[in-house]
């Protein structure tokens, strides 16, 4: 029996030497490791770095090379980055899911070049299905004015349905309107208009809610439908960069759409992360406002989430619908709102009450001052804050109220695309404004100046998701093609690196994520792209034709650019 006290105190020594004095059990190799590369971080405290190591979907170091190198193992993937340029992945902080195939009618430029596409299109259509088009603009038409004449004559008898580019608007031809029973006597519905001309005979243009007097009509998507189109757009943001998309749709919070993101999360199939959408509404009582908020509770993943809700106050300013103080430079009107101000008061003061965040489409002046109105009443009636209320678009404010973003907390959600000059812009959107209106609309580096968090998106499928395009927008305020040459209200111009972090640290504020990505830094999720080429360092005009080599999503490549 001596002998065994010695041994116990032997051990115990051991144990002890091991606590205080050896080294901690190895940690255990990353999964993957990114070498040769330079990094913007986002981080300021290590703005730049050579190597990302990743583990279980997370950074776990990041720095030079030989060090990251060194921490590899034997079933530790390695990935070269060549030296190229490598930035957090995007985040599109306002964008919408096409539930169904369409033909693009982006840039088409005139009636006959529409029909050509829409033609173009049927041929890959069943003989009963409808013909479905989306982007024309009214600067596609003679005289800006939209009609379906075209569209009689090339398809006297199968119905078409086309969207404008800003989603609000629809041109349908003579077999839709028949179909859906609307005629020259049918009234006006509430926030809606049925175009006529001078004679009175529809135009075939359906703004606002009359659309829906036609797609009512139309045959629904399917769930299967839904789903492949979600994949799809899914492999399509990837291979742009982006490694989170908002889904700016209260469409998501139930049906097909619904269905469809349950079974992406299901299958495992999701590429992106999403956050979604839940209706805003007037008439939202206390027992929607609960289930809203049990949706973002049982909806607290990575992949995808809930909280917050997404409402319209006005239109467009295409279709003199966006609500302005004062009339349009050319017509003796002030826009469509959707709200008075004491219901858009109630309603914002009870989701906020509920624990939601908002997120409000408007525009036009009057438009934006309403949502920033209804903001600061609900936080002062509810004695909140915090909440990151959002205002969407937000295209022409008035110089006194940019302040208030920041007093506020309100988040400009700015779509980067819709500062282009192009031919929608010049001939239709800015004459409507006016140079003083115009002269401050997507006026993004005001937002900045004012020290509002910015956080950009696209609103695809209004304008294309690719990131890089948008970033060429916002800082060189051309087209691609270096038109105009002085640039379009240069002055708005911002830097690349501003353009990036409204792409990735604001986006992910915008939704409560910045602890959890939109920077490189340890303990962030790795999430990331892997550039084409040096974006800091290049000519801005050839930043739209920068591509993404290898995007990262959780440590996982969900795109790898063909060799
Ligand atoms: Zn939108």
């Amino acid at each position: 029996m001596r002998r065994l006290p010695v041994a116990s105190g032997l051990l115990l020594v051991t144990l002890l030497a091991a606590a205080c004095t050896g080294a901690p059990p190895p940690e255990p190799a990353p999964d993957l490791v990114l070498v040769n590369a330079r990094v913007w971080t986002g981080d300021a405290a290590t703005p730049e770095a050579e190597a990302l190591a990743v583990r279980d979907g997370r950074l776990v170091a990041v720095g030079r090379s030989a060090d990251i190198a060194a921490m590899a193992g034997e079933a530790t993937r390695r990935l070269n980055a060549g030296g190229r340029r490598v930035v957090p992945g995007f985040n599109d902080a306002h964008w919408h899911l096409p539930t169904s195939r369409t033909a693009e009618l982006f840039d088409a430029g005139s009636e006959q070049e529409i029909v050509s596409r829409l033609q173009a299109f049927a041929a890959t259509l069943g003989p009963d299905e409808w013909i479905t088009g989306r982007g024309w603009g009214p600067s596609d038409f003679p005289n800006l004015a939209p009609h379906r004449r075209a569209l009689d004559a090339a398809f006297p008898d199968r119905p078409v349905v086309l969207t404008d580019r800003d989603g609000h608007m629809v041109l349908v031809n003579g077999t839709a309107l028949t179909r859906a029973g609307v005629t020259r006597d049918t009234a006006d519905p509430p926030n809606g208009r049925i175009g006529r001309d001078a004679a009175g005979h529809l135009t075939g243009l359906l703004q606002e809610a009359a659309s829906r007097l036609v797609r009512s009509t139309m045959p629904p998507v399917s769930a299967e439908q839904v789903y492949q189109s979600l994949r799809e757009q899914m492999r399509k943001a990837a291979s742009y960069g982006i490694t989170s998309l908002q889904v700016a749709s209260g469409s998501a919070a139930s049906g097909v759409e619904f269905e469809a993101y349950e079974r992406a999360l299901r299958e495992q199939a999701v590429d992106v992360r999403l956050r979604l959408a839940v209706p805003f509404r007037k008439e939202a009582t206390a027992a929607d406002l609960a289930g809203y908020v049990a949706l973002r509770d049982s909806h607290a993943g990575q992949l995808v989430r809930f909280g917050i809700a997404k409402g319209l106050i006005d239109g467009t300013v295409d279709g003199y619908t966006a609500a302005m103080l004062e009339p349009y430079a050319d017509r003796d009107d002030r826009g469509l709102p959707m709200f008075t101000d004491d219901e858009l008061k109630l309603t914002v003061a009870a989701y906020d009450r509920a624990g939601l965040q908002v997120q409000l489409h408007a525009i036009g002046d009057r438009a934006i001052r309403m949502a920033l109105d209804a903001y600061a009443h609900a936080a002062q009636v509810n004695g909140t804050s915090g909440r990151r209320h959002r205002i969407e678009h937000v295209e022409v404010p008035t110089l006194e109220d940019l302040p208030r973003f920041k007093a506020l907390g309100v988040i400009a959600s700015t779509q980067a695309l819709f500062a282009s000059p192009d031919a929608i812009t010049m001939t239709s959107y800015v004459p409507k404004l006016g140079p003083d209106r115009a002269s401050r609309s997507n006026a993004f580096r005001l937002f900045d100046e004012a020290g509002a968090v910015q956080a950009f998106g696209s609103d695809h499928p209004v304008f294309p998701m690719e990131v890089m395009r948008g970033i060429h927008a916002a800082v060189t305020r051309q087209l691609p093609d270096g038109t105009p040459a002085a640039g379009f209200y240069p002055e708005h111009r911002i830097s690349v690196e501003a353009a990036v972090r409204h792409f990735t640290a604001d986006a992910a504020y915008a939704s409560f994520e910045e602890a959890e990505k939109g920077v490189l830094s340890v303990g962030h999720v790795a999430d990331l792209v892997v550039l084409s080429d040096d974006i800091f360092t290049m000519p801005a005009d050839r930043l739209h034709a920068v591509t993404a080599h290898t995007t990262l999503m959780g440590g996982r490549v969900t795109w790898q650019a063909p060799q």
